[in-house]
């Protein structure tokens, strides 16, 4: 579902990525981890092509993502992309946040969008805020908005870089039962995250980054248990 062959990605003189590759089959569920400044966001941001690479390629669905000839704008209608920080648009209600991508990219008309906008939003537990604007959302209802406005484009994969980082601690939780749905559900997902508990609990494979590589890639029940290399044992010291 998403192939990542042997790409690499500098900034200046930093080789930021090195030789990646990875493959995520479908209704797969990857934790990406590892140490801050590793390449992870910038990995998964080189997924639906917020950052262009080097060398390398990166396919989603089968269509190449950095070939020129791809339409990045279609691509991306088939890629979720769940940030840190929530990224709303501020003078949008959480319902128009939802509606605004299927109307204008998807051209769906505003009662379809809504109908799908409001089905959403009612899932993730927000059936009394459609007409809320952001600014009266607590930060978890709003990375929850910020998930249906993915969702609405029906993507066939859902990237999510340390979707819970921001919020305060009891609202962790609400967010993380959002994306466990998900991938009951069959989602395809490649989620950068802290969360040791969660990724052991959800996903299907642990991907440790360090320094821009691979370093081991591993079923959650061996890598927290008994990961290969030092790198990751050192790592989950600190972290566990
Ligand atoms: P964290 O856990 O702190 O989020 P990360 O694993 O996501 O870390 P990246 O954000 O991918 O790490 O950064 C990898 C390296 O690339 C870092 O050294 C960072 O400083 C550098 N980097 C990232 N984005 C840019 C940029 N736009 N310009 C220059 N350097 C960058
Ligand atoms: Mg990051």
């Amino acid at each position: 579902m998403i192939t990542i062959k042997n790409v690499n990605k500098s900034f200046g003189d930093h080789h930021v990525l090195t030789d990646v590759s990875l493959e995520v089959p479908k209704s797969n569920v990857i934790a990406l981890i590892g140490p801050s400044g590793a390449g992870k966001s910038t990995l998964i941001r080189t997924i639906n092509a917020l950052e262009p690479v080097d060398n390398g390629e990166i396919t989603v669905d089968g269509i190449s993502i950095h070939d020129k000839k791809t339409d990045i704008n279609v691509a991306r209608t088939n890629i979720g992309f769940v940030f840190q920080s929530f990224n709303l648009f501020p003078f949008l209600t959480a319902l128009e946040n939802v509606t605004m991508a299927p109307i204008k990219v998807k051209g769906l008309s505003k009662e379809e969008a809504e109908k799908r906008g409001k089905e959403l939003l009612t899932s993730l537990g927000l059936a009394d805020k459609f007409d809320a604007y952001p600014n009266r959302l607590s930060g978890g209802q709003q990375q929850r908005v910020a998930i249906a406005r993915a969702l609405a484009m029906d993507p066939q994969v859902m990237l999510f870089d340390e979707p819970t980082s921001a919020l305060d601690p009891e609202m962790v939780t609400e967010v993380l039962d959002a994306i466990r749905k998900l991938a009951k559900d069959g989602m395809t997902m490649v989620v950068v995250t802290h969360e040791m508990g969660f990724a052991k609990e959800i996903c299907d494979e642990i991907v440790f980054m360090a320094e821009g590589k691979i370093v081991e890639r591993a079923a959650p029940s061996k890598f927290f248990t008994n990961p290969d290399t030092q790198r990751a044992q050192d790592f989950l010291s600190k972290v566990l």
